[in-house]
């Protein structure tokens, strides 16, 4: 069998579509994974890395003393399935192969994934050949000369790629950890460094500072407006800007008629046809039209994929003459630009505009088959028609305009008009993504006196430079060397997603200022891009063979190393300084009470909420539900009302939850708590808040004499009042254990929030634990919990509540704890075993297990078991277990009902005492003859109590 290995399922589906010609492709699903199958072929897709490289185990704490960040740098890395499923069935597949063709993409990334499937075929098959087939569109032309002129894998090339995972693994990995752990910052909220990344977000930073710092300077601009047969002409004065007002004054001061044309100069521009495409030019093209740098690519991804355009990655601006542009031509025109290519068909340049870049891997991105507007849907069309109209222009006449200068003396002042007109339009006609501003001057002659209709001063300032775009930010980090074609827009996007850049153009984040600031300072290697293009100048060198991959991985160790050098001594200060400067994110602004700030705080266990920063002088507060529902940040919006910043819970992978003013927030949701207080009036609600009391809670406890004059009741009102939110306050702290049950268990769910869970179930009246804990299962059913989830929720809450009534019975929380991992958990389960059985079990004291059983009993109001000795509890035992055949299960049942002695199990009925303790009344029987036997002998201390 020969088994074709494509990069993607969709590629791979396309290859064995072009490979059979007019067979029938047949798909299997093994395991979920497609194969195509034709005569004696196989083709499977991975889903790009089918591996990734990871550290070897044992550095997975990051809190280790021994395996602290620095030790990442030496730590042997592991290559791990990512995609078992793919890597078994690749393998399975490959032990029935006789020949096998690696169809990866054709770039340094995809040799490396060619080469990771070559390591896995290998490890099950040491003799079947493995060959390269190498293409740049996947179409039926390429497709077939690729699988005709097969090569070997280039393990060069690919090594320079595993070159590149190592150290971005090393280099991200314990630079992440340092500076994460130095500002202690965990889970979600990790600060993270890379190798591309750090210098890239640098560039942001200082464009940011550059533009704080700058101060703009004014300056004057001088303009006149005159005619000539009823058209307008606009004139600037020859000095374009004047610095000085005065100056600028008396030159408008100056201009006086007539306006005399004293020069007339007329040429011709020629407007060059655009350069083919590169990964770059491509995405600079794409953000014209709106897209962002990884949607354009990844939307090019999906239409080479498709076989629609070529490999979108690509470092080439030259079309290699191996391409067939005549070809193109043709399958373009059964699209609908028909019309252009006949024109440009009729009308072609004689050799297509070339860029400055050539390399061989790639042509320039071109279209490579036909498509229409319908079967690719909006987007998709939209890049399409960019590639083929970018195509098209590449091979079309430059654009030509006519040009005309006009000078002109008013007084001793001197001005100039410019105007173009286009007379050859050339690739405009194709490629319409530029417009043509034609400003046509009337004819005019040397001497010619025009009249002055107007002259106009206008004051303006130098602008500070601009921020980046993504398709600018691109352009620089080519320009830089930082990351390649292919990573450089994933690049952009992780810096958005780590919330270390935002908005469109790019600004950095009060964290990733921070951050970079702290590194320039204390390690400024990792912020400036020399190191990461003498990395690309080192892959360069593998791939040449003109160095090894260790070679290069052993001096990027070196450097990393040396960066450690100079942050390890630094370490509290680089913590200190990023934790004071991201301070500010989480401040919101001033606190009601005491009007010093409030900040959202996130403490270690989920557990987040809005605090005073003068506490514990003041305690205000404002609580916000656990982590797990968001993590808890601040938005550019502010409240009117209390100049608070908004807050809103970000949770990956769904819709944020806006909170909006957390003030506002707390006022509505306590109103209707302090509704249910009977003497509550929207009059007295006012005042509270006006008196900075928002919640029942702030009623609760307080004197009324000191109540009474902040609200303006009289001391009786306000004894009412506190009375009543007492009372609310108890209802409210049951459905808020309730309602916090009900969060931790929920496992979250898209289509289902906690709080309508929450809203149903109060609605059906269910309040408080204890009702939740003896619901009925179709009810929770019903508001939307069901089955294994019912049943734990039911569960836990009868665990809380049990906990709750034991714990106000009086057992203290140590000995709940022994009770519970022994199974004791409940008060029925106090009650129903004897304290003699639950000592023995739970390995607490009898006399204190007694003592426990009487409090729960008083609780239940019922009587207390029976109380014993530990003498007496030893004796029975010796006696018991001397009887014949009697085991140490039989005692621990016996116990477990009470009976602890011979004269006791001498009194019960067998038959029920078998039922409770499951020995057979028959065996109890025996027990009781022998028994009875010794008491006639009258052995006195049988029968001792
Ligand atoms: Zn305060
Ligand atoms: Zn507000």
């Amino acid at each position: 069998m020969h088994l074709i290995v494509a990069e993607k399922n969709i590629s791979a589906h396309r290859i064995a579509s072009i490979l059979a010609g007019k067979t029938k492709v047949a798909t299997d699903k093994d395991g979920g994974v497609p194969v195509y199958r034709f005569g004696d072929t196989a083709v499977i897709g991975l889903r790009g890395h089918v591996v990734e490289i990871d550290f070897e185990e044992g550095y997975s704490n990051w809190r280790s003393t021994e395996r602290t960040p620095r030790s990442l740098i030496d730590a042997r890395t592991i290559k791990v399935p990512t995609e078992k499923k793919i890597v078994q069935i690749l393998q399975k597949l490959a032990k029935k192969s006789s020949l096998i063709t690696i169809a990866t993409d054709f770039d340094t990334e995809g040799e490396l994934i060619g080469k990771e499937a070559y390591e896995l075929i290998r490890q099950v098959s040491r003799e079947v050949p493995v060959r390269r087939a190498r293409f740049s569109a996947i179409t039926p032309d390429e497709i077939r000369q690729a699988f005709g002129e097969t090569t070997e894998i280039d393990f060069d090339l690919a090594s320079a790629g595993e070159a590149r995972q190592v150290i971005d693994l090393m280099w991200g990995a314990s630079l992440t950890r340092f500076i994460s752990l130095a500002a202690r910052r965990g889970g979600s909220n990790i600060l993270s460094v890379g190798r591309v990344q750090t210098p890239t977000l640098a560039m942001i930073v200082d464009r940011e500072k550059e533009i704080e710092e700058f101060v703009s300077q004014q300056y004057w601009q001088l303009s006149l407006m005159t005619e000539k047969d009823g058209e307008e002409i606009e004139a600037r004065h020859a000095t374009p800007r004047f610095c000085d007002k005065a100056e600028a004054v008396r030159a408008r001061d100056r201009t006086l008629p007539p306006l005399i044309v004293t020069e007339v100069k007329e040429g011709a521009k020629i407007e060059r046809a655009p350069v083919p495409l590169d990964t770059t030019g491509f995405i600079v093209a794409a953000a014209r039209l709106g897209f962002s740098a990884a949607g354009a690519m990844r939307i090019a991804e999906d239409l080479y994929m498709n076989g629609y355009i070529s490999y979108p990655r690509t470092d080439n601006t030259v079309y290699p003459p191996t391409l067939d542009l005549g070809g193109v031509l043709k399958a373009l025109s059964a699209t609908e630009f028909e019309g252009e290519v006949a024109w440009v068909t009729t009308h072609r340049r004689p050799a297509p505009t070339r860029g400055k870049k050539t390399s061989t891997d790639h042509p320039p991105i071109h279209p490579a088959s036909a498509a229409t507007r319908h079967s690719l849907g909006e987007e998709r069309w939209k890049i399409y028609e960019l590639v083929v109209r970018r195509f098209l222009a590449t091979l079309s006449p430059d654009a030509r305009w006519k040009t005309m200068k006009v000078n002109f003396r008013a007084g001793e002042e001197l001005y100039t008009a410019t105007g173009g007109q286009l007379t050859e339009p050339g690739w405009r006609k194709v490629y319409p993504y530029s417009t043509a501003t034609e400003y046509i001057l009337p004819p005019m002659k040397v001497g010619e006196q025009l009249p002055i209709r107007e002259v106009t001063l206008e004051e303006k300032e130098t602008q500070p430079p601009a921020r980046f775009t993504q398709s600018k930010l691109i352009q620089k980090m080519e320009e830089l060397g930082l990351g390649t074609k292919s990573t450089r827009h994933e690049v952009i996007q992780k810096l958005l997603s780590r919330k270390y850049i935002e908005g469109n153009p790019l600004r950095p984040t009060l964290v990733g200022r921070a951050v970079t600031e702290s590194l320039e300072r204390h390690a400024n290697t990792i912020t400036r891009p020399a190191m990461t293009q003498t990395l690309e100048e080192h892959m360069q060198q593998i791939k040449e063979q003109h160095r090894s991959r260790d070679d290069v991985v052993a001096e990027s160790r070196g450097m990393l190393h040396s960066v450690f050098d100079q942050l390890e001594p630094n370490e509290q200060v680089v913590g200190q300084e990023i934790m004071e400067q991201t301070a500010e994110e989480l401040t919101l602004g001033p606190c009601p009470v005491c009007s010093h700030d409030i900040r959202i705080r996130h403490m270690r266990n989920q557990t987040q909420f809005i605090g005073c920063t003068h506490y514990p002088d003041c305690t205000f507060n404002i609580g916000l539900p656990q982590a797990m529902w968001g993590f808890a940040v601040r938005t550019d919006d502010t409240c009117p009302i209390h100049q608070l910043h908004f807050v809103r819970l970000v949770r990956k992978g769904s819709r944020p939850w806006e909170i909006g003013c957390p003030l506002c927030h707390q006022i509505a949701s306590n109103k209707e708590a302090l509704f249910l207080m009977a003497s509550m009036t929207p009059e007295i609600h006012e005042r509270m808040i006006a008196a900075h009391l928002y919640t029942v809670t702030d009623l609760a406890g307080r004197d009324p004499a000191q109540l009474a004059p902040l609200l303006g009741v009289s001391g009786e009102k306000a004894g009412d009042l506190i009375r009543e939110a007492e009372e609310v306050l108890g209802l409210l702290r049951r459905r808020s254990d309730c309602r916090k049950l009900i969060r931790r268990m929920l496992v979250p769910r898209k289509g289902r929030s906690p709080a309508s869970v929450i809203k149903k179930l109060q609605e059906a009246g269910i309040n408080d634990i204890a009702s939740l804990g003896t619901a009925d299962p179709a009810l929770l059913k019903r508001v939307g919990i069901a089955d294994k989830e019912a049943e734990s929720i039911l569960h836990e809450a009868k665990m809380v509540e049990n906990e709750r009534f034991l714990k106000q019975a009086g057992i203290p929380a140590a000995s709940m704890k022994k009770y519970f991992s022994a199974g004791i958990s409940s008060p029925e389960d106090f009650l129903s075993s004897h304290p003699v059985f639950i000592s023995d079990i739970t390995g607490i004291s009898l006399d204190t297990v007694q003592k426990h059983v009487s409090l729960v009993a008083a609780a239940k109001g019922r009587p207390a078991p029976v109380r014993y000795t530990k003498v007496q509890v030893a004796k029975g035992r010796e006696e018991l277990t001397s009887l014949p055949g009697f085991s140490e299960e039989d005692l621990r049942r016996l116990w477990r009902a009470g009976i602890i002695n011979g004269l006791l199990l001498l009194e019960s009925d067998p038959e029920s005492l078998g039922e409770r303790t499951g020995i057979s009344p028959a065996r109890l029987r025996r027990y009781q003859a022998v028994l009875q036997e010794r008491a006639k002998k009258a052995e006195p201390d049988i029968i001792v109590v």
